[in-house]
């Protein structure tokens, strides 16, 4: 078999032509946040994917990194320039369950700073991390690997959230490795290279409390004010100040997956990060079918993870965040926990104000009328009643372009999944004040639909399409990964290509179940 060590030879592994410029002001940080390791190096690295437009957009060099002896980078064999490789401390809730975690299967190659450009408020700082390098301090009894499935799952579903608009990390490769890893059955595995504005979680700041040192979380805390909200900096109570942003970013994200009906599905205080990015990718989905219920993880047995439950359990994690902080918020402890209270109760607020706003932006609606919210409301029980396709039903309510704005969407643009519901009195009767809604608008109603298709996405990531690419793939055959990943590129977009990808599963008895991906 062809080694790729010997083509290594004709790249100069130890010049800076990948332009990755370390600076990781991580390890300024006391000691306890992070150890020493170095990715282990697998047997015959090749290169899998590679994302060329997030290569560009860092300021990379694209065309060397596209080559396949980059998979010797990518793959953890070779340390690009200016790496100086950790893992990350850090504890969390899982399931409600305190745990101490860490990096188990995770390296940090460094914190990559883009030369020379990044407008204003852009973060130009970006952690570089490899995922499923093999084993660290933190691995426990975990072999630090990952394998190709799950990887490439994380790849497509983050460039999926990326092309949604929804703050999230990104991934910039995968390396397969050459190696089997052990699971059920065994795997290939794989190595992701993971780009994210940082990897500070809530998680990260209970670890710091557990050391039982406030002056680790007063270290954390204000590392990752001057790293991610240095706005808060001068405010009357900066702490307090900081916890309210991060709240304020939360609200927001969460509120804009819940437009796309993207389920995280492990939503444990680790996987939460304070930078406002989606993070981890694991038994993430998207739903198909209206129902707040919807679970998909094979884990989450009771739904603690179940899409309607999100804004609660985010809540839940932001109080576990608030505890780690309340001897910043005051000395006085019981003035600290009304103002951590109080913070809590407006990102409720908030949670509602962005969901009740993005939602009129998918029904069409600019302005506020007072009967907004109440309208939403029943057009989603009316949606899991009748078990309608929650993309199709706001899609086909957008029209398809050639549709005349008169027969609001409703007659002409059918698609799959919606027609029951479509079929009833009562959507008809919602529709009419729907529309209504519309028409006491001062733009014209075409152009009201023209807007709602341009936040409606006619393609997600459905689970069948990636089942199927995964499994392709799992054979060696990743065309249909390529495929998916240019019709994600383009969810707004209905066009012949992505027709195919419009299309609620096909019905089945087996209902879709995900994995965490260990
Ligand atoms: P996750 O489910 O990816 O959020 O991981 C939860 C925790 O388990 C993290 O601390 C991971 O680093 C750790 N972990 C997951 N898989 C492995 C593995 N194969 N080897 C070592 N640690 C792992
Ligand atoms: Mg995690």
């Amino acid at each position: 078999m062809h080694s790729p060590f010997s083509s290594a030879s004709h790249v100069d592994l130890t010049d800076n032509s990948t332009g990755f410029n370390f600076d990781t002001t991580y390890l300024n940080l006391p000691g306890a946040f992070y150890a020493p390791a170095q990715p282990v190096a697998v047997k015959l690295p090749q290169l899998v994917l590679f994302n060329r437009a997030l290569a560009e957009s860092l300021g990379l060099n694209a065309d060397v990194l596209a080559e396949p002896t980059s998979a010797l980078f990518f793959g953890g064999n070779v340390l690009p320039e200016g790496s100086t490789p950790i893992a990350q401390a850090y504890a969390g809730h899982q399931f409600g369950h305190f745990t101490v975690l860490g990096d188990g299967r995770a390296i940090l190659l460094g914190e990559h700073v883009v030369r020379g450009s990044g407008g204003p408020g852009a973060s130009m700082r970006w952690d570089i991390q490899l995922k499923g390098p093999g084993q660290t301090p933190y691995s426990r009894r975990g072999d630090g690997r990952a394998a190709l499935g799950p990887m490439l799952r994380e790849y497509i579903i983050s460039e999926a959230m990326f092309a949604l608009g929804i703050p999230t990390t990104r991934s910039l490769a995968v390396v397969a490795t050459g190696e089997p890893v052990y699971r059920e059955n065994v795997l290939p595995g794989a190595v992701l290279t993971r780009v994210a504005a940082s990897h500070i979680r809530v998680g990260t700041f209970e670890y710091a409390a557990s050391q039982g040192d406030l002056s680790q979380v007063k270290a954390l805390a204000d590392y990752t004010i001057r790293r991610h909200y240095s706005e808060t900096l001068n405010a009357e109570n900066p702490y307090l100040a900081f916890f309210q942003a991060v709240a304020e970013r939360q609200a927001e994200l969460i509120a804009k997956w819940m437009q796309v009906g993207f389920i995280h599905g492990v939503m444990n205080t680790d996987n939460m990060a304070l930078s406002g990015e989606t993070i981890d990718y694991g038994p993430c989905a998207f739903m198909d079918t209206y129902d707040p219920a919807t679970v998909f993880s094979s884990i989450d047995q009771h739904g603690r993870y179940a899409f309607g439950n999100q804004p609660r359990i985010a809540s839940w994690n932001l109080a576990r965040f608030a505890e780690t902080l309340l001897p910043l918020f005051d000395a006085d402890e019981k003035k600290a926990i009304e103002l951590g209270q109080a913070a809590l109760t407006e990102f409720g607020e908030s949670f509602n104000r962005h969901w009740v706003q993005g939602m009129r932006a998918k029904l069409g609606w600019i302005g506020e009328e007072e009967d907004d919210a109440e309208l939403v409301a029943t057009l989603l029980q009316l949606m899991q009643k009748h078990e309608a396709d929650y993309t199709n039903t706001f899609r086909r309510l957008s029209g398809s372009a050639s549709a005349s704005a008169e027969n609001h969407g409703t007659a002409a643009n059918a698609l799959p999944g919606t027609e029951t519901l479509f079929a009833t009195p009562e959507f008809t009767a919602w529709a009419g004040n729907w529309w209504a809604r519309i028409k006491r608008q001062n733009i014209l109603p075409a152009e009201a639909l023209t807007n709602m298709r341009s936040v409606n996405p006619a393609v997600i990531a459905r689970n069948h399409k990636v089942e199927e690419a995964l499994s392709a793939a799992n054979e060696g055959n990743l065309s249909a990964v390529q495929k998916l990943l240019d019709v994600l590129h383009k969810p707004f977009a209905e066009t012949a290509e992505n027709a195919a990808y419009r299309e609620p599963a096909p019905p089945s008895n087996e209902p879709y179940r995900t994995f965490c991906g260990t």
